[in-house]
């Protein structure tokens, strides 16, 4: 497991290290934001630390970029104990918060918690049937039932609900689902993901201008619920 940190404090960069490989992590460190949304390109990492306030970028600018293409689990670090950051911190698609300073044994807790939350949704991805609130799909038989109806999906938009269906909840990217639904060599319009979800919208949501599973995370992407 690999583990980024996103963190200009020298001091605080080693004390993660430190913890962090005595976990049995593998550790990468990026110094400011670019770096940091670089890395997170790069390394590929199984969960990132992000710290709030770095330079360059801030950490929420930071964090909604990693999002575009990476579903990889943010725990965010910062000095700030404002309800209106966390808040927002969660909006832009981290998974977690934690306040400095924070107990080691609490931090080590919640990366555990994190990636195996990860794990459970690389599980879903393989699940024959998901099934959500009134929305249910039987992946085999590429049938999707929505409040007890049987609703045709052309295949793009049956794979795009499935990746939703699998990921409830999250902050999925426009990158990732481009890449996820279309593949990773996708070179149409960038607007094809906007089209697509409209459409789906209108098949899923009671009411489609008032989406209720299919939300928008302005510069990000969507989430489903
Ligand atoms: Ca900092």
């Amino acid at each position: 497991m690999r583990i980024l940190i996103v963190e200009d404090e020298e001091t605080m960069v080693t004390a993660l290290r430190a913890l962090l490989s005595r976990e049995g992590y593998q550790v990468v460190a990026a110094r400011d934001g670019p770096e940091g949304v670089e890395a997170a390109k790069t390394t590929l990492p199984d969960l990132i630390l992000l710290d709030l306030a770095l330079p360059g970028l801030d950490g929420l600018e930071v964090c909604r970029r990693i999002r575009r293409f990476s579903t990889a689990p943010i725990i965010m670090l910062t000095a700030r104990a404002a309800e209106g950051d966390k808040v927002t911190g969660l909006e832009v698609g981290a998974d977690d918060y934690v306040t400095k300073p924070f107990a080691p044994r609490e931090l080590a807790a919640r990366i555990r918690a994190q990636i195996r939350r990860a794990q459970s949704y690389a599980q879903a991805d393989d699940e024959t049937v998901l099934q959500m609130g009134d929305i249910a799909l039987d992946v085999s038989s590429r049938i999707a039932m929505v409040r007890g109806r049987e609703v045709g999906l052309p295949p793009k938009e049956f794979d795009l609900l499935r990746v939703f269906m699998a990921n409830p909840d999250r902050v999925l990217g426009r990158d990732y689902l481009l890449d996820r639904v279309w593949g990773e060599d996708y070179q149409g319009d960038v607007r094809t993901l906007d089209v697509h979800i409209r459409w789906l919208r209108e098949k899923i949501e009671r009411d489609p201008s008032a989406p209720a599973h299919i939300l928008t995370v302005h510069g990000v992407g969507y989430r489903f619920r």
